[in-house]
């Protein structure tokens, strides 16, 4: 069976609005300022409300890098970039697509997160869509006034675990919308096609409730069952109003996003990205590195220092590849072995989060691996007895790794792997270097947060950062296309085997376990058409030839450039 190819739509000449004169000039969608061609000028009643010369879409781009980089501080950068993204949308995304490795910091992690923490001070114009609790009856008509075209993708958080600063109610936006900028320059997602959206349920930051500007819904925050309540509310009116919307859940906190992505994630296509797309980048990496040590994923030994909603999913995906290669559930729950800030997880022992029952080891691998008594077992006992290969580190504990535990793992294994996931630099388990002063020059280390690359004996070892945004725009431009209706692990699993063939073969000789990220739209338009193949031959995507996948990807991607606008008269 196939069925008709039909790419998201885009802006054509004919969907020109119905505007003139300076309110032509104050739509940042269709605004170009000194790029409005002279024959543009006049048809739209623009003469004399530019100055006269005419700039290319570059030559402002330049322009605005330059006025970007003449100021010091990242924030003001931050509110530099935003005031161009309310002024000019498409030349916004020019200057993020075109220096993407420059200002992904400025507008995701970690500026963004500086943002979130004064966005009621810096607040300009809304972006987004707000529903508090006095809403509950009203998402439908709220979600259709915010609808600005098809919106195909949902970015939607409930603000109480910010990056690692926690709760910060209406501030939390921020983070929809950063990341809604990345589908947007990493996929070419098209921006009409998105919705950030903030259930603001109220805050238990006194600072903020304090806060005499506070811009957010002043309570404490909604808790139990009206919670839930609000949330089943929420996706049922996103059913009703934009069923093909993609929902991405965005940091939730730890317990409320289990719940949420167990409780939705075959009812409505939906993935939580700090789970998800956390664990899918880290395969990736682990498959990087295995490309290099030419091991399987079922032979390895993966101990987890950290067993919150990262170490875990980190956890669930890398079982569902080894399962994939053919070995028992029983092998491989032995193969990953957590540990949180008590030591082992051990399955006799009380363990109040339910997301890290599943993950104790049982007293039968305890023996296996020699543990006697009933511990509590340290994170270098677990090394010395179960002899990791792969070794991550989602604990924000600063110096966990240190010279004990590298040197105890790697007098162990050949080319230690280890991931030092925590962020921002300041709380990774160890730096790059002393992993690899540690380990004699042998491990393979990439962390969550940039490093530069570190000299050792005279070769220059690159760190790869692993980053979600190599899977995350991938996966949902792939979603949307292939109109999945559930995003399962097995996408995901996909997602990261061909995140890990995008490293290419020299920056893998430098240790690299990740991409450029100067390639991020590559990279995503692979994962793109890999998902659109997989949702297909899952059955839950629709039928899409595959000589048609790159051709529909292409196509669907969206690159920012000025669209010649037609004059009324002109209009079909
Ligand atoms: P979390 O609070 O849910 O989990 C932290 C875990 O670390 C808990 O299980 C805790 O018990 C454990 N822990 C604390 N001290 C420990 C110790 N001494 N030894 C072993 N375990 C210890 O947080 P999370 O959402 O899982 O995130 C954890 C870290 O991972 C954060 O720093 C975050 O920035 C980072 N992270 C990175 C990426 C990425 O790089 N792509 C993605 C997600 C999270």
């Amino acid at each position: 069976m196939s069925v008709t190819v039909t790419p998201p739509r885009r802006r054509k000449a004919s969907e020109t609005p119905n505007l003139r004169g300076r309110e032509l000039l104050l739509s940042p969608r269709w605004n170009k300022d000194s790029a409005f061609t002279l024959d543009e000028r006049e048809e739209f009643g623009l003469l004399g409300l530019l100055p006269p010369a005419t700039l290319t879409i570059r030559e402002q781009a330049d322009l605005e890098l330059e006025h970007l980089r003449s100021k010091s501080d990242d924030l003001e950068k931050f509110v530099g970039l935003l005031a161009l993204l309310d002024r000019n949308e498409t030349l916004y995304y020019r200057v993020l697509v075109e220096n993407l490795h420059e200002l992904m910091p400025i507008v995701y992690t970690p500026t963004v997160g500086k943002a979130c923490q004064q966005y009621s001070h810096i607040y300009r114009r809304p972006r987004g869509l707000w529903i508090t609790p006095d809403d509950i009856d009203r998402m439908p008509d709220m979600l259709r006034n915010a609808a600005e075209g098809d919106v195909r993708l949902i970015v939607v958080t409930d603000n109480e675990r910010i990056l690692g600063l926690g709760d910060q109610g209406a501030g939390g936006m921020g983070i929809p919308c950063g990341k809604i900028s990345l589908y947007c320059a990493a996929a070419g997602i098209h921006p009409s096609q998105t919705l950030p959206i903030s259930l603001d349920v109220g805050t238990d930051n006194m600072e903020l409730l304090e806060d005499p500007y506070y811009l957010g819904h002043r309570s404490r925050r909604l808790r139990g069952r009206r919670y839930d309540e609000l949330i089943e509310r929420f996706v049922e009116a996103v059913t009703e109003v934009m069923p093909r919307a993609l929902v991405q859940w965005e940091d939730f906190r730890k317990g409320t996003a289990f719940a949420i992505l167990d409780r939705y994630q075959h009812r409505i296509a939906s993935f939580n990205d700090d789970i998800q797309g956390t664990a899918a980048v880290t395969l990736a990496g682990m498959l990087s590195a295995l490309r290099i040590t030419k091991g399987k994923a079922s032979e390895q030994r993966v101990v987890f220092a950290g067993a919150g909603a990262a170490g875990v999913g980190i956890g669930r995906l890398v079982a569902t590849a080894m399962l994939e290669e053919g070995i028992s559930a029983e092998d491989v729950h032995r193969s990953l072995v957590f540990v949180d800030s008590a030591g082992l997880l051990m399955a006799e022992k009380p363990i109040s989060d339910p997301h890290k029952r599943p993950v104790a080891m049982t007293a039968a691998e305890r023996a296996h691996y020699g543990f006697s008594g009933d511990g509590p077992f340290p994170l270098s006992e677990v090394i010395a007895r179960v002899k990791p290969t792969i070794l991550v580190g989602t604990s924000a504990q600063p110096g966990l790794f240190d010279e004990q535990v590298v040197r105890e793992m790697s007098s162990h294994v050949e080319r230690p792997v280890i991931f030092a996931l925590s962020n921002p630099n300041s709380q990774s388990e160890c730096t790059p270097a002393e992993a690899l002063r540690w380990s004699d020059g042998r491990a393979l280390i990439a962390t969550g947060s940039p490093f530069p690359p570190v000299e050792y004996e005279g070769r220059r070892h690159e760190v790869g950062q692993g980053n979600n945004v190599f899977i995350f725009p991938g996966v949902g431009l792939g979603c949307i296309l292939s109109e999945a209706r559930e995003v399962s692990d097995t996408l995901m699993l996909v997602a990261a085997r061909t995140a890990a063939h995008c490293v290419s073969t020299s920056r893998l000789d430098r240790g690299a376990l990740y991409p450029d990220v100067n390639d991020l739209r590559r990279v995503s338009a692979l994962v793109a058409a890999a998902v659109i193949r997989k949702a297909r031959d899952l059955r839950v995507g629709r039928w899409i030839e595959d000589d048609q996948v790159e051709g529909l990807v292409a196509r669907a991607m969206w690159y920012p450039e000025y669209q010649p606008l037609e004059g009324p008269a002109d209009r079909s």
